[in-house]
């Protein structure tokens, strides 16, 4: 559109309601009542105006909002009148239909989002290296000398004793009863506070294991020791980390004896291939997720799950869990100081700081390592969770588009690919698909709107047979191209909608009138009734019910308008809101 063109010829159609920065992308035409189509929309006039002026005045307009505020006014610097007026009738359209002004707000930088907190993975994110106990260390210590007892007790018992005590967990003694035992022998050290809870996990032991763990070439594997670096595996939990023990198995390639030499692979007892050999019931029992980068505790993977939900990202998280450890440290300390200072023991260690790597060895997980952790966790599980999602109804479908998010996703030399998402949730507000589109408009939703419906079918649900959008009129005909099972069955709701439906007693008529000579008739009728009736059966009711409906017009009395009476035997309605008289022929 050129500044020479005169109004007359300006075809005045509806264009995009928000500013597309590039202009080969498409963008969506249409206004009210009409569902956008993705198509290649015109270069948009704002992104070469300046001062919108009306040119039968010609007095400047003015600007508005932020809209022509951000245009660049070295180009061109007219706006003419006809897309003055456009501008205008697409700002309310937006004031009508933005009320959380998700499509006006543009460009922003966001500082805290969920998407913000899982990018950024090319970072380090392994896990650091304070997380194994340095050799000669108090945990390190204390891990040889469990693995030799452990061992020992298997030897002995054929089992660990904690399985024969009922638990998973090998537990060092309570701080309180460690030091007490410390005083009596080797005076107060710190120490024994130092150690952690170990995990226990050996599958060959354990309630419903197969007779033999098979490797994934399905020869026999064979037990192939302990582990001696790390000997256990540090598992990130609050308020202070835990170990977790397991063994080791061979598809030993040195095998003699039948079923011959195996293919060589190791496993260890925490390995999917082994775990997938467990009861499932006996795998709940599995304390933590563990990939590659790192190990977290079960609760700690469902709080992450639950807060990042809700917007409290890795970084908070990574605070508070550090926040929650250092507590723990604090009042080991306290303990082991107040235990001296009762005692009246002097010149005794200090406890260690807390991230002494030979001491309390504390090592709270980084913000990369949680970050890491929780996209590898969503990554293992997403089959599971998209089979899930799959399956669920949606009778009663809620759809809408949400523009926030899209602000904080990466896009190509600074253009978005995607400036909206949508969302399609259930009756339970579980959320049955979600995608991502470069435009609002519904042509890119409709083939996953369409998979939902085929999904239900697959799933014996039934098809989805109420809506809800923020804009039924402009949508309506779209949803029932794509669901025909919204046109069964409607229902107008009106007024009435919600109450009971209104039945009368059978056997008792009902007469309606306007005519004033008939309800007189009427009137006549009920009192020659009571009249007959009254001393013959006293308790007779003249009348059951009286009821009333007025009208009342801006600036006028009140008008009664029905009557409606109940007798014995009757119910009359009378209409005198516009009597009428009928005069017979004289
Ligand atoms: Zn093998």
């Amino acid at each position: 559109m050129s500044q020479g063109t005169s109004p007359s010829s300006i075809p005045i159609q509806p264009a995009a309601f928000f500013p597309p920065r590039n202009t080969n992308h498409p963008v969506p035409s249409g206004g009210h009542g009409t569902i956008p189509v993705p198509m290649a929309g015109p270069a948009p006039f704002w992104s070469n105006v300046g001062t919108v002026r009306n040119e039968t005045t010609g007095h400047n307009l003015g600007s508005r909002g932020s809209t022509t505020s951000a245009i660049d006014s070295t180009s061109n610097s007219h706006i003419l009148f006809g897309e003055f007026t456009q501008l205008n009738e697409q700002l309310d359209y937006m004031d009508d239909h933005d009320e959380h002004a998700d499509i006006a707000s543009g460009d922003r930088l966001i500082d805290d989002s969920l998407v913000n907190d899982l990018t950024g993975m090319e970072e380090t994110n392994a896990e650091p290296h304070a997380a194994e106990p340095a050799q000669s260390s108090a945990l390190h210590n204390q891990l040889v000398a469990l693995q030799t007892r452990l061992m020992q007790e298997e030897a002995e018992h054929g089992k660990p004793l904690c399985y024969t005590r009922g638990d998973f967990f090998d537990r060092p003694p309570h701080p309180i009863f460690a030091l007490e035992t410390c005083k009596d022998t080797t005076g107060l050290k710190p120490e024994p506070l130092y150690w952690r809870k170990v995990f226990v996990w050996l599958p060959h032991l354990l309630p419903g294991h197969p007779e033999t763990f098979k490797c994934v070439c399905n020869m026999p594997l064979t037990k192939n020791g302990r582990n001696t670096n790390p000997i256990a595996r540090r598992v990130r939990a609050m308020p202070a980390d835990f170990f977790l023990y397991t063994n080791c198995f061979i598809c030993d390639p040195r095998r003699v004896k039948a079923p011959g030499p195996g293919c060589g692979k190791s496993f260890q007892g925490t390995d999917p291939h082994i775990l997938e050999q467990m009861p499932e019931f006996v795998l709940t029992a599995f304390p933590g997720f563990i990939s590659a980068r790192g190990a977290i505790s079960n609760e700690m993977s469902r709080e992450m799950s639950n807060m990042f939900a809700k917007h409290f990202g890795p970084a908070p998280f990574a605070k508070l869990v550090s926040e929650i450890q250092h507590r723990f440290h604090a009042d080991i300390e306290l303990m082991y100081l107040g235990a001296a200072k009762f005692w009246g023991q002097r010149g005794i260690k200090p406890c260690s700081p807390f991230d002494d790597p030979n001491g309390y060895a504390g090592a709270p997980p980084s913000i990369q390592y949680l970050k890491g952790m929780f996209t590898d966790k969503v990554k293992a599980h997403r089959v599971f969770i998209d089979r899930d999602t799959a399956s669920k109804p949606m009778t009663f479908a809620k759809t809408d588009h949400t523009f926030d998010y899209l602000k904080g996703v990466a896009g190509v030399k600074g253009e978005d690919i995607f400036n909206a998402a949508y969302s399609a949730g259930n009756e339970f507000e579980e959320i049955r698909a979600h995608s991502i589109t470069p435009t609002k408009s519904l042509a890119y939703v409709k083939g996953m709107l369409e998979d939902i419906q085929e999904g239900l079918k697959n799933c014996n649900n039934p098809p989805t047979q109420i809506l809800y959008t923020d804009s039924p009129q402009a949508e309506r005909s779209f949803h029932e191209s794509i669901n025909q099972s919204l046109l069964k069955d409607v229902e107008p709701v009106t007024d009435w909608t919600d109450l009971p439906p209104f039945s009368r007693t059978s056997g008792v008529s009902a007469y309606s009138t306007s005519d004033s000579m008939s309800i007189e008739e009427c009137a006549n009728d009920i009192l020659t009734h009571v009249i007959d009736h009254a001393w013959v059966v006293p308790s007779q009711l003249a009348l059951i019910a009286l009821a009333i409906k007025t009208d009342q017009q801006p600036g006028e009395a009140t008008r009664l308008r029905l009557i409606q009476l109940r007798t014995v035997d009757k119910i009359y309605v009378f209409n005198v809101q516009s009597l009428s008289v009928c005069f017979g022929n004289f």
